[in-house]
């Protein structure tokens, strides 16, 4: 890591627990490489902690911070401002601390979007599946719906679907049971599921339901090629892993605090993707 001087831009990820993270490599990468008088930090903040943490940040200086698992929401709650994405998804992944002020931002569904295009997917093509129903799958359904694009939610416990339903209105909601049949005329396919994760179950889903044109997303990207990702190559379907999102979403924060607007390439995805093998 360069040295750094007194003036430093300092920010970092609160999450509990936080070791998990990529979101240091990501940034560090991007500092190095941009030369920047600036740091990037894991934040382990106990949950009961995360409010009095925040403000202390901002107290001591620091430019923003993301924010992931648990604290999202309470992040959300905490803020002075937010953007569209993070008030539909009632969710905040991405803080800037400006004049006393905590703003917030949920730059999943934009990451997200971005990375699509990158793999020359339209995202306002035609209706999506979104399966899951959880903060990734509001972000998304929020900006889909935004473009003006049909989405379809399939979640496992029909609460949380119908919750999510009741917030976003316009929103077709399905039965578990129903995912595989309700792949039929979708362009789209996002799980935003574990499912596939290492300790969890696989997804079991009939993509043979589904359009040839068909694009299959996975939000999971350890592995990096899950069972769903492998068995859409297997049918000659379009596959994306949640890798480019997870390296797009972080992109604002970023430009917000560095003051450098970065680019994903190949040479991050390789860094990024080295510390995913074999976990
Ligand atoms: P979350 O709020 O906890 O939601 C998880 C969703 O998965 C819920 O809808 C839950 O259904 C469903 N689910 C969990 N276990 C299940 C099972 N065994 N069978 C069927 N459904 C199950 O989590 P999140 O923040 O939305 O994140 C979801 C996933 O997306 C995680 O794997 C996360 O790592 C990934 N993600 C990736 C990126 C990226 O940049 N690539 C960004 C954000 C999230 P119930 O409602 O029934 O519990």
């Amino acid at each position: 890591m360069a040295t750094l001087s007194g003036s430093a831009r300092v920010a970092g990820i609160a999450g509990w627990p936080v070791a998990h993270s990529r979101s240091p490599r990501i940034h560090g990468f991007w500092l190095e490489r941009y030369a920047i008088d600036g740091a990037y930090v894991p934040l382990p903040i106990r949950p009961e902690r995360f409010r009095a943490a925040v403000r202390g940040l901002m107290a001591a200086g620091f430019a923003g911070i993301n924010v992931t698992i648990p604290h999202k929401r309470v992040a959300f709650e905490i803020c002075d401002s937010v953007d569209e994405t993070a008030r539909h998804s009632g969710a905040v992944n991405t803080i800037t601390f400006r004049d006393g002020k905590i703003e917030g931002r949920n730059t999943d569904g934009l990451g997200f979007l971005a990375d699509l295009r990158g793999h020359g997917v339209d995202p306002a093509a035609g209706p999506v599946l979104i399966l899951g129903a959880g903060g990734a799958a509001r972000a998304l359904a929020a900006i889909f719906q935004a473009l003006g694009v049909r989405v379809t939610i399939a979640n496992r416990s029909t609460d949380r679907a119908q919750a999510l339903g009741r917030d976003l209105a316009g929103l077709q909601i399905l039965e578990w049971q129903q995912r595989s049949d309700a792949l039929r005329d979708q362009a789209l396919l996002v799980n935003t599921t574990p499912l596939g994760m290492p300790g969890y179950p696989e997804l079991e889903l009939d993509l043979g339901r589904g359009d040839p044109t068909l694009v299959v997303a996975d939000l999971v990207y350890v592995p990096l090629e899950t069972r769903l990702l492998k068995a859409a190559r297997a049918r000659n379907l379009l596959g994306v892993n949640g890798l480019g999102m997870l390296l797009y979403q972080a992109c604002p924060g970023f430009a917000a605090w560095f003051g450098s607007e970065p680019v994903v390439d190949e040479d991050l995805r390789r860094f990024v993707a080295a510390d995913l093998i074999d976990q």
